[in-house]
């Protein structure tokens, strides 16, 4: 990596408050890093998917690590005694334009710590967002967190400016956000917000305008006794209500001298196992009460929920070379991408045997017991894989 030139009390800022901004979740783990016990990177720069496909490198990062707030699973709590350290707009400004021009950036992700309050922590953080588009012309990537209580103008600019908003509901209601989090409110500082920008992103697409494309949440998993249901409850009204684009799910970890600390960390799995949930949702065209959930309103752990739903529902195989778009997405390893590249490839050829359907994206060891290959059971053809 190219040196960039810091100050050297920037370059202190720039490490507290780059570390401080890990727990927010840019991206959906794999299992391969779940097994491996890998967490987020912990350096300045995160690599993220994008809507549109594609990875891009963020600059994730806080304004403030000071916080008016004590959430009991939160790092940044004013409950737990740490340096509290802010960037000006300019400093931050001119550091991400450095990162960027020495192309080890793609994007920035600006989070912030509340203080002393919502209005007063949105207009530090836009500042910063406004010397890079208007002072600066940077036209690049930028994700901005929305501060729950914020006035509506500022969450108006915050659209005008960004490609994505988001805003943490953390919990799934304003009861286990009590327990999470008793400072903050559910319904009106953070739900109306969302709902405001929803609308706001909807106005500005109508209209052709710029602004921001989509719009995103997080839950922290695992520490206000929460079911998988009552998460995916919330989830499925904010696809359907604010067409939310994705929700992220963070697995609780404990926080030294914080109120949860002898509480135990959540298995990253679950986290994962929502992930998926909440994909069959938005993209595979199932509905809420296709979710398998137990007695107790959890999704199993040791399958994706979707193999879970095929496992009870697909009884009969489907022919690949004949099934709509709608069956191939219930199929167990095939995506809303590799169900295009089938019903493209299905126009001129026959499709005869899984090392087509590989080639298309497809996992083909979860798919094979599913299918018919032109007529044909691809169970012997599976021992190959
Ligand atoms: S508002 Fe809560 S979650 Fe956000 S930085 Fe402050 S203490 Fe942490």
């Amino acid at each position: 990596m190219t040196a960039i030139r810091i100050e050297p009390d920037l370059q202190h800022k720039l490490a507290i408050l780059s570390r401080e901004a890990e727990d927010e979740v840019a991206d959906v783990p794999t299992e391969t890093s779940i097994q491996r016990g890998l967490r987020q990177p912990t350096d300045l720069i995160y690599p993220a998917k994008q809507s549109g496909g594609g990875t891009t490198r963020l600059f994730k990062v806080l304004q403030t690590n000071a916080c008016r707030y004590a959430c009991r699973y939160c790092f940044t709590s004013c409950a737990i005694r740490r340096r509290r350290t802010t960037f000006k707009p300019d400093e931050l400004a001119t550091i991400f334009l450095q990162l960027h021009h020495h192309r080890h950036v793609d994007g920035l992700f600006l989070s912030s710590g509340i203080v002393p309050d919502a209005n007063t922590t949105m207009e530090r953080m836009l500042a910063t967002v406004e010397r890079l588009r208007r002072r600066a012309g940077y036209q690049g990537y930028i994700h901005l967190k929305l501060i729950p209580g914020a006035d509506y103008e500022y969450i108006a600019r915050a659209v005008e400016l960004a490609d994505r908003v988001s805003l943490n509901l953390e919990a799934p209601n304003p009861e286990r956000l009590a327990r999470l989090a008793p400072d903050k409110e559910w319904t009106d500082s953070m739900w109306t917000r969302l709902r405001w920008a929803a609308d706001l992103i909807r106005q500005a697409r109508e209209e052709g305008r710029r602004a921001a494309r989509s719009l995103t949440t997080q839950f922290v998993v695992g520490a206000a006794g929460e079911s998988d249901r009552e998460l995916l409850v919330t989830v499925a009204r904010a696809q359907r209500e604010l067409g939310l684009w994705r929700a992220y799910f963070s697995a609780f970890h404990p926080i030294e001298h914080s109120p949860l600390a002898d509480q135990p960390a959540e298995d990253p799995l679950r986290a994962l196992r929502l992930s998926q949930a909440s994909f069959m949702l938005r993209d595979y065209g199932f509905s809420f009460a296709d979710l398998p959930f137990d007695a107790h309103g959890r999704l199993p752990r040791d399958k994706t929920p979707k193999q879970a739903w095929a496992e009870q529902h697909l009884l009969e195989p489907i022919e690949i070379n004949r099934a709509t778009r709608h069956q191939l997405l219930r199929i167990p390893g095939i995506g809303p991408r590799a169900a295009e590249r089938i019903l493209t490839i299905r126009r001129t050829t026959r499709l005869r045997d899984l090392a087509q359907l590989q080639r298309l994206g497809v996992r083909v060891a979860w798919c094979a017991p599913y299918l018919l290959l032109d007529g044909r059971r691809p169970a012997r053809q599976l021992a190959l894989w």
